[in-house]
């Protein structure tokens, strides 16, 4: 029973996260921490951006949570776990696929074709505002067809 527990505690940490991040992206990173948010808008120069400093906040959490539960593994490590599995999810889709910040990987995926599309209305600006499109896993249905 425990195991399935832990399951969907990981499982309702990834959701939350994308709809936690869909909201920071929309009213703090495109409102208040805007200075940081816009390297993320702007070209980048060389292969750091300041805007990595949320990425990096949010793996110290995830690994702080885990540390907290790792010798019980309670739902605490189980948080950090989702969070850990969104970031990664996130870095593969966001920074790898859709921004390419490696060597470009290609897909023909629907599902992928509809996030990368949705994610580049979210880039067409350069400014704070307007702007549309802040979660990433989740988009609107216009996008996947
Ligand atoms: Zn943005
Ligand atoms: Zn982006």
């Amino acid at each position: 029973m425990q195991i399935l527990i832990n399951i969907a505690i990981t499982i309702a940490t990834i959701a939350f996260m994308e709809a936690f991040s869909w909201f920071i992206h929309k009213y703090l990173f495109h409102g208040p921490l805007w200075f940081i948010h816009k390297t993320h808008h702007q070209q980048r120069h060389g292969w750091f951006e300041l805007n990595d400093v949320f990425s990096i906040g949010f793996a110290v959490l995830a690994l702080w949570l885990m540390w907290l539960g790792h010798t019980m593994l309670d739902y605490r490590f189980w948080l950090g776990t989702g969070i850990s599995i969104y970031g990664t999810v996130y870095f593969i889709f966001h920074d790898w696929f859709i921004h390419n910040r490696f060597k470009a990987f290609r897909s023909t995926n629907r599902y992928l074709m509809g996030i990368r599309r949705a994610h580049k209305i979210h880039h067409k600006s350069t400014e704070k505002n307007p702007s549309e499109e802040f979660g990433l896993l989740v988009a609107s249905r216009k996008w996947f067809k």
